[in-house]
Order: C-alpha cells, then structure tokens, then sequence
C-alpha cells in the first residue's frame, strides 16, 4: 500500500535558521475522510439533527465542527429517538449494537471503516472454524469493543505485554490465532505476538496483520523526522489511539521530547527553547488545517521554513455508504 521513501527534507541545517519537518503521510486517512463525508452528506440528505454514535472519529475539532452543522453525538442507541437517522462511528460497532439499532427501528448509516470490518469478518471467520482469538488491543477503545462483540466467548483481549499474563490457559490441541486492532504500534505489537510464540506453540498468526496502512505509513514518516528533529510535535486528541502512538514512536525513534497536542495554542514555549528543528506530524483523524495552525504559530517562535519529508504516497480512497452515494438509487425514497 505504500511506495519507497522518498525523502525531500535537508538534515542539516546550514543557516542556523530554526526549521519544521512535516512527516509525511499525515492527518486524514481514507476510512476517516470516509467518515467524516457521511456525516456531512447524511446532514444534507435527511437534515439535521442526524445522530452520530460515539465521536464519529477521535478529534475533537472534527466533533465540535459537524456537532454545529446539526450532528448529535451520542453514548448509545437509548439516547436517539426511534426511526432517527443513526450514524456508526469509523471505528466499528458490535452485532449487539445492530441489533439495539434495529430495535428502536433506527435508520442506520455504518461508517465503520472498511479496513475495521476486515477485522470483524476475520474474528467472525475464525471463530466458526473452532478458533479462541487472541485480540491485541486498548481496553475500553471503541474499535475493540466492536471487533470482541463478533464473538465474545473466543475473543481475549491483551493490552499490552502485562496483558499476556491475564490469558486463560488454552490447551495444546486448541485452535489459537492473534489478530489486532488497527491503530496499534507496529513494534510494540510485534514485540507482544513474538512473546505470545513463547509462550503458545500452538499460535497461528493472521494471513496479514491487522494494523492498518494509515497507521503504518504515519509511523515509518515520523521514525524519519524524529532522527532529525529535537521534538517532534503531534497534532491529535488524547482518545485517539494511533496519534498517541506517533508520540510514542517519536520517543522511540530517539527524539528528545514529543508532545501531542489538539491545537496550536496548547504548545508550551517551554517545549522550544534551544530547538533549532521541529517535526509536526498528526494522526489519521485529524484535519490539515490544524497543523497548518501549528505551522503558523510556530513562526512567532522563529520557525520558518517547513520542508515535507515523504516516505510513501497513499492513494486510498473508500466510497461513501450505498445510500449516501450520489448516483444511488435508493436516494430518492
Ligand atoms: Fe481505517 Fe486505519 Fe483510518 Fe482507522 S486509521 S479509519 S483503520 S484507515
């Protein structure tokens, strides 16, 4: 899904003026943008309000801004009123959470991103061939409460390497595969399957793992900028699960400091002194815009040039829902 690095940023900075890095891929991703226009275009279709379940992505800007344009966001189907349009968020809902929908006789738009439900149907496909599925995943993150719901009683959850030890005993002659949430830390992961080997021979791993190309792509871009930038700054909210990761990639990747921050007034001048480079770098749900802002407000700082640095293009686009495309039929009724 993505190319060869290319990278277009100097290392060096031979005029002593202080410099941005702007890590690229960043900010939106095909399954946000895609959810992001289903909530804009079901607001045009049906009027508002149209209720959203959940942030329909993590960013608060994005929230706050459909949130004006007539969305209502919500913590659960009881809180919308029966037959209302009801969107599902980009990160995936469980069967029960159709089924409660149904129940009130919502009209249901799914949002969830395809590459999200690439994972519900290899949960639903491997639990009916007789497997327990190793979920690596957040506690309480929405994506993983949807994906664990395709099949509860053989889908166990580990949060991180701690989490291993909270597995049930399985035994030998058991079917036993991983799978992963989307967002996760691709390193981080992989150090958790390789341990997970050690300890179940039995393991199988997934035909492809699950961590999804936005993700991938947003890390390998800010490993190249935090090798060349002092602090790296990420621009996303704290319940976003792959912009908290950049950070930690960041650190990682051997940057001093990595802040991750909603908006641009949020960074401390403190976090400047004696930097002469900054990466910027935002997570899949957040717009452009508000880097631009970072960008901007880093020059009363005495930052001036910003130079792209692009390890892969991303060409993903996913259409919109069946019923909110343009050309669909079902439009008119
Ligand atoms: Fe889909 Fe990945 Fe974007 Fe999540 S981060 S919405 S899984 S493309």
């Amino acid at each position: 899904m993505s190319t060869p690095a290319i990278s277009t940023a100097t290392t060096t900075d031979a005029t002593g003026t202080k410099k941005i890095l702007l890590a690229s891929p960043r900010g939106y991703c095909a399954g946000v943008d895609r959810a992001v226009e289903t909530v804009e275009r079901a607001l045009e279709k049906y009027g508002a309000p149209v209720y959203v379940r959940k942030e329909i992505v993590h960013n608060k800007y994005v929230v706050d801004t459909l949130a004006k344009a007539g969305a209502i966001f919500v913590d659960d189907t009881d809180e919308v009123p029966p037959n209302a349009h009801l969107v599902f968020s980009a990160h995936g809902v469980s069967p029960a959470v159709h089924a409660a929908a149904a129940e009130r006789n919502h009209d249901t738009i799914d949002a969830t991103c395809p590459l999200v439900t690439k994972v519900h149907n290899e949960v639903k496909r491997f639990a009916k061939s007789g497997y327990h599925i190793i979920l690596i995943g957040h506690e309480g993150h929405e994506e993983v409460e949807g994906t664990a719901g395709e099949a509860p009683d053989v889908v166990h959850l580990v949060d991180g390497l701690e989490g291993i030890n909270t597995l049930p005993e399985f035994l030998h002659e058991e079917k036993l595969i991983w799978l992963s949430q989307t967002t996760l830390s691709v390193d981080e992961t992989m150090e958790i399957v390789d341990k997970l080997h050690e300890v179940y021979d039995n393991l199988e791993n997934p035909p492809s793992d699950d961590i999804c190309y936005a993700t991938q792509n947003r890390q390998v871009a800010v490993k190249k900028v935090a090798e060349q930038a002092e602090l790296i700054i990420v621009v996303g909210s704290q319940n976003s699960s792959n912009s908290k990761r950049l950070v930690e990639v960041a650190l990682d990747a051997g940057a001093a400091h990595s802040y991750l921050v909603d908006y641009a007034h949020q960074i401390d001048p403190a976090w400047l002194e004696g930097v002469n480079t900054v990466g910027i770098t935002s997570g899949a749900s957040v717009p452009e815009i508000l880097v631009q802002h970072v960008v901007e407000h880093l020059a009363q700082f005495g930052f001036g040039d910003a130079e792209e640095v692009t390890t892969a293009q991303e060409k993903i686009v996913f259409s919109l829902p069946r019923v909110l495309r343009p050309s669909d039929r079902t439009q008119k009724r």
